[in-house]
């Protein structure tokens, strides 16, 4: 690096300091948003076993792995990254994000075997166009951007590959039956060509009680999928 530079990029730093959205402590690392520390170990693992399934949930016929990285902290740390995410338009959080969930999967030899045997798509859970309007961005599909640094051979659904045809409100409070039944045919697989067969990487921030993403899973199978599996954040 020229003297120059040296000197610019030091100015820069104090000017314009990296410092984690997470705890706030200053960190070297370019463009990335949250700090090493806060990625490898501030969060619980949601997953340490490696287990098929993360959550307490039983899955569907059809789903394989359900794989949370960190268990959700409610009003903690972990929610406020999420909420920042989602709310405030801080996307590279999301790019952070999805490569620490990429990184995690590398770890998992049950997924592991999967990808390796079976050619992948990634579908981040699409937003109904309403809310992608109203949003600017879907907060998966930055998950998904991140994730695919560390899977760089797999491709991304584009945002016309799997529509939501259904708006739905927050599910909160919901019991599972009636999630269900309000995400009922909620999307539309319209490139069946892209997801044929292949391993489907199904890619959202929280997992909750699935009924979103079984629901997701359900028409991607009607469409054709192979195996599937779901991939996020945080479970609650
Ligand atoms: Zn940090």
């Amino acid at each position: 690096m020229s003297k120059f530079l040296h000197i610019a990029n030091g100015f820069k730093r104090v000017v314009f300091p990296n410092v984690c959205v997470c705890c706030g402590r200053e960190h070297t690392e370019e463009q990335r948003q949250i700090c090493s520390f806060c990625l490898r170990d501030r969060f619980e693992d949601g997953n340490p076993e490696n287990k098929k399934v993360s959550s307490d949930s039983l899955l569907p016929e059809g789903i394989v792995v359900q794989h949370a990285l960190w268990q959700f902290d409610k009003g903690g740390d972990l929610q406020n990254l999420l909420h920042q995410l989602k709310y405030e338009r801080l996307t590279t959080v999301g790019c952070d994000l999805g490569r620490a969930l990429g990184r995690r999967v590398q770890s998992h030899p049950g997924i592991m075997d999967l990808f390796n045997n079976h050619e992948s798509v990634i579908v981040p859970v699409p937003l109904h166009y309403l809310k992608y309007r109203y949003r600017g961005f879907n907060q998966a599909f930055k998950l998904a951007q991140g994730f695919q640094e560390i899977w760089e051979e797999v491709p991304i659904c584009k945002i016309d590959d799997i529509i939501r045809i259904k708006n739905t409100r927050s599910q909160t409070g919901f019991s599972l039956e009636k999630r269900l039944k309000n995400m009922s045919k909620a999307f539309r697989v319209k490139n069946k060509g892209l997801i044929n067969n292949r391993l489907s990487v199904i890619i959202d921030d929280v997992f909750t009680t699935g009924a979103t993403t079984f629901e997701l899973a359900d028409s991607l199978k009607k469409a054709g999928a192979g195996p599937v599996i779901i991939l996020t954040v945080a479970q609650a």
